[in-house]
């Protein structure tokens, strides 16, 4: 296969949803269909819906399953599949946005009964934002639900975003029996699933007009259908592939994930118009996925997969060129050249080495701690730095010690590396050496962090929450010593020596804006 073909047959998204939608049911039947694994149920669910610090700690005790998940890879009619694993819980949803970075499309899940949620539409926003082509999956048919119409009606309205059904359900309300394909004005009957979802589930497909469905389905219920049909083509939106690529449209799937009802011509349609890797902007130009020049862009960073190793994967997407195994590249931000060894791939439920990969694949590297999120890794005489990743400003700050000074070695070490990781921002103040401003943009945050510290270096936090609420980046090369106004402040230095204020509020910030009108101070730090 020449590089062309290998990267035109890529898909990669992320599928997005609410808390208990169905994402990992969803997601284990499409590696099903996929032939990722045979039997649904060996994927283990990674539940996020209790409290969230007991469920983190139930990832960390799974960590070898959660890990396996971050992305998961198949074939499929001659497409090869990367799916990226978003965790579900709101407190995370910072890591979220971030592998939404990675994708070229997201499949937006929607429970029938609830209809679009408020993690759904959170998530909507930061797809519609990147502009990339965002799918519609109405799951849980099997059960009661809102009606299709309402359906189409509640996302237009809440997200902004016109819908076009590109099947529809056969059957009465909480009782479906299969779809009608509107392409092909075929009606798909399902059997009775009878292995609780676990295997592939059989089907009858012929055309609409086949009399054999009147019978099956009875004339009342065909007749319905050819009317509600009859009123999408009339009132809806027509297809177009121009306004799904530029996210102003939705194609909308039905089916059931639990009972595979209509997971596989979601599946199929879904691939035929998924977007194969798109051109990314870089500060220098735009690169083309097809360029033959090696580009990626680190999304995410996990340290201490293996608590045993102390190691730490560095995942990224390739946005160019070709990958080999042990090729040289580029760390643009440290400017440094690593050799990227043992990279490593993640599967439904193994890690294999990879020998090659290319754009829209993701790829697992170990690291010893060069590299941070948003990071770009290039060819050494193609430089490009991708700029367009996500900083969130942090909104709470503590001061963290450990309690046995004796353990100021892994103390540092721990937080350098889960720092890195974006789990919190560190910063110094100067004159004391032996403690760390941490910022971070949830209060959850903070216990992760206590929690992981102990868990994984052995090391006990002593943490002072601060009562300051904004930090602002001091803009350009300003003395700090010479900034008015800074009596409530506290002043700290980023990873990247970068001058920080933190204080307790926006009003107050505005008041030392007022004090040194020739400074700009930043809400989030530039790039670079
Ligand atoms: P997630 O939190 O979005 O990953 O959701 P899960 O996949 O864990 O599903 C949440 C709950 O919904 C579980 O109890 C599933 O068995 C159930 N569920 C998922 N898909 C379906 C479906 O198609 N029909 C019904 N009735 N339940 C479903």
């Amino acid at each position: 296969m020449t590089f062309l073909e290998e990267v035109n047959r890529r898909r990669t998204f992320a599928i997005i949803s609410h808390p208990d939608a169905g994402k990992t049911t969803l997601t284990e039947k499409l590696l099903l269909y996929g032939g990722a694994i045979h039997l649904a149920g060996s994927v283990k669910s990674r539940k996020t819906n209790k409290h969230a610090v007991s469920d983190w700690m139930e990832i960390e005790k799974q960590r070898g399953i959660s890990v396996t998940s971050s992305v998961l890879q198949f074939d499929y009619d001659g497409c090869r599949v990367n799916i990226l694993d978003t965790p579900g819980h709101q407190d995370f949803s910072e890591d979220t946005y971030r592998t939404l970075m990675a994708a070229d499309s997201a499949v937006m899940l929607i429970d029938i009964a609830k209809g679009v949620e408020a993690q759904t539409k959170k998530l909507f926003a930061v797809c519609k934002e990147r502009g990339i082509p965002i799918f519609t999956f109405v799951n849980k048919l099997d059960h009661f639900g809102k009606s299709p119409f309402d359906l189409m009606e509640e996302i237009e309205n809440v997200l902004g975003i016109r819908a076009v059904p590109m099947n529809w359900p056969v059957g009465i309300n909480g009782e479906y029996k299969g779809i009608f394909d509107r392409e092909h004005n075929t009606i798909e009957l399902f059997a009775k699933d009878e292995t609780h979802g676990q295997e592939k589930l059989e089907s009858q497909k012929g055309s609409v007009d086949d009399p054999i469905f009147k019978e099956l389905i009875g004339e009342e219920l065909h007749q319905a259908l050819i009317d509600d049909i009859e009123l999408l083509d009339v009132a809806g939106d027509a297809f177009d592939f121009e306004k799904v690529r530029s996210g102003e449209l939705t194609p909308m799937f039905f089916g059931s994930a639990m009972t595979n009802f209509g997971v596989k011509p979601f599946l199929e349609k879904f691939l035929e118009l998924a977007p194969s890797p798109a051109p990314r902007k870089a500060l220098e130009e735009t690169v083309e996925p097809t360029s033959e020049d090696f580009s990626s862009l680190v999304f995410k960073i996990q340290a201490n997969m293996n608590p045993n190793h102390h190691d730490r994967i560095v995942f990224m997407r390739i946005c160019s060129g070709k990958f080999e195994k042990g090729m040289t590249v580029l760390h643009k931000q440290s400017n440094k050249s690593i050799r990227l060894s043992q990279p490593q791939q993640f599967l439904a439920t193994e890690r294999t080495i990879v020998e090659d990969a290319y754009p829209g694949d993701i790829i697992g590297v170990f690291d010893a701690g060069t590299m941070g999120v948003g990071d770009t890794l290039c060819a050494a005489n193609h430089k490009v730095t991708f700029g367009d990743f996500p900083v969130f400003p942090p909104e709470f700050f503590a001061r963290v010690s450990p309690k046995d000074t004796m353990k100021r070695k892994q103390f540092i070490k721990g937080m350098t590396q889960l720092a890195q990781e974006g789990a919190v921002q560190i910063f110094e103040q100067q004159l004391s050496l032996d403690s760390y401003v941490v910022g971070a943009v949830g209060m959850l945050q903070f216990e992760v962090l206590e929690y992981r510290l102990k868990n994984e270096y052995g090391v006990d936090l002593l943490n002072h929450t601060l009562p300051y609420s904004v930090a602002r980046w001091v803009d350009g090369d300003v003395d700090p010593t010479t900034l008015k106004g800074l009596d409530n402040a506290m002043v700290v230095k980023d990873n990247r020596e970068r001058t920080v204020i933190l204080i307790s509020n926006e009003w107050q910030m505005g008041w030392v804006q007022e004090r040194n009108p020739d400074v700009t101070f930043l809400t989030t730090p530039k790039l670079h």
